[in-house]
């Protein structure tokens, strides 16, 4: 995440809606991507969402006919509002989502709505399984559903521990989710002979692999006693599809997370730790992508980076007297597959910035 200030000087945050110094109104406008006073002249005003339920704190052009911002207007189904309860686990939800429009649009990957581009488009879902007990997380032809139970805590780490996963975040249901959306969008469709499909499928296995089937075998028997050499988590171990929605997931994540270091001004180079070093090779793209060694060795800096900068994270976090924050390791075959993630994004980036959709 970048660092946001307000005109009067003081550091603002993303989710900030109002300056702690100056006491103005701000919000985030996301065509600029910085952050804005709010003045009586502005030409920009609050998404509706912000002013009628205090959820989002993002602008659009005063001049716009729509009432609701960007990211706000992909919903296509929000939860029952009628309860205090569903409001404020709402707002978590809305933020959560914010971010990933946000890291996906810095990318400069496209996300029109599936109202303006059916095709696609992206929507989102997000309701309660109190509501609607058929409901589960998961993405399905261009719509993203979060069960809203999800944003409550004690719910998630319920089924964290149930599920035996070392991390389970709101943000990372929404990255997991992307992926899948954007294999469907990005990927599907190429030649089966396509190198972008051949490169997924030399890393990630045989996507056609019957899904149900390998679900339901992931659950009866649980990860390969290994996992950890192969994949990010044990959950990755189930489906190509899931290990690629893990992985892209965890690269969003090391992205934000290496961003918001940065641009708070954390030089992650000059911290004395051993760093773990991961071979060359492991920055290597399949043969069937035009490789350069230039981009592997900077890809490999920036995995390098990022493993210093959790192993502080995870020091910080013990001397708080809480468990390690970052509880993954990151295996030489999961940093190749991290590496076809980077290219990916790259890759539907630039495309993203041609269109100017982005
Ligand atoms: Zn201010
Ligand atoms: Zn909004
Ligand atoms: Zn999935």
């Amino acid at each position: 995440m970048q660092r946001f200030t307000c005109d009067c000087g003081n550091v603002l945050f993303f989710g900030s809606s109002r300056c702690l110094k100056c006491s103005s109104d701000v919000g985030y406008d996301p065509q600029r991507g910085a952050m804005q006073r709010m003045r009586p002249e502005s030409t920009m005003k609050r998404c509706q969402n912000g002013v009628k339920h205090n959820v989002c704190n993002w602008l659009l052009p005063a001049s716009a006919t729509a009432v609701l911002c960007v990211a706000c207007r992909m919903n296509r189904t929000i939860p029952d509002l009628s309860t205090d309860r569903n409001r404020m686990l709402w707002a978590r939800t809305e933020m959560a989502k914010r971010r990933l429009i946000y890291t996906l649009r810095r990318l400069g990957i496209s996300l029109p709505s599936k109202k303006d581009d059916p095709k696609n488009g992206l929507a989102f879902d997000i309701v309660s399984t109190l509501s609607n007990p058929t409901v589960t997380t998961g993405h399905l032809n261009g719509v993203i559903t979060l069960n809203l139970e999800e944003a409550d805590d004690s719910y998630r780490q319920f089924n964290r521990q149930q599920l035996g996963e070392s991390s389970r975040t709101l943000l990372g249901h929404f990255r997991h989710e992307s992926a899948h959306y954007l294999w469907q969008r990005q990927l599907s469709e190429l030649p089966w002979e396509d190198p972008m499909r051949l490169a997924f499928r030399e890393r990630f296995g045989d996507e056609w692999l019957d899904y149900a089937t390998a679900l339901s075998t992931y659950y009866k028997q649980g990860a390969p006693a290994d996992w950890e050499q192969n994949y990010i988590t044990a959950y990755a171990s189930s489906h190509p599809w899931e290990d690629w929605a893990e992985t892209w997931s965890h690269y969003l994540q090391i992205l934000d997370g290496l961003e918001t270091c940065e641009s708070l001004g954390i030089q992650v180079q000059f911290i004395a730790l051993p760093l773990v070093m991961l071979p060359a090779e492991s920055g290597v793209l399949p043969a069937m992508l035009p490789s350069s060694s230039a981009e592997d060795g900077e890809f490999l800096a920036w995995l390098q980076r990022w493993m210093c900068l959790s192993t502080v994270l995870n020091e910080i976090s013990l001397s708080l007297g809480e468990p390690a924050l970052y509880p993954f390791v990151i295996s030489v075959h999961a940093a190749q597959k991290l590496r076809l993630a980077h290219h990916y994004a790259q890759t539907w980036g630039q495309d993203g910035r041609k269109t100017g959709e982005a």
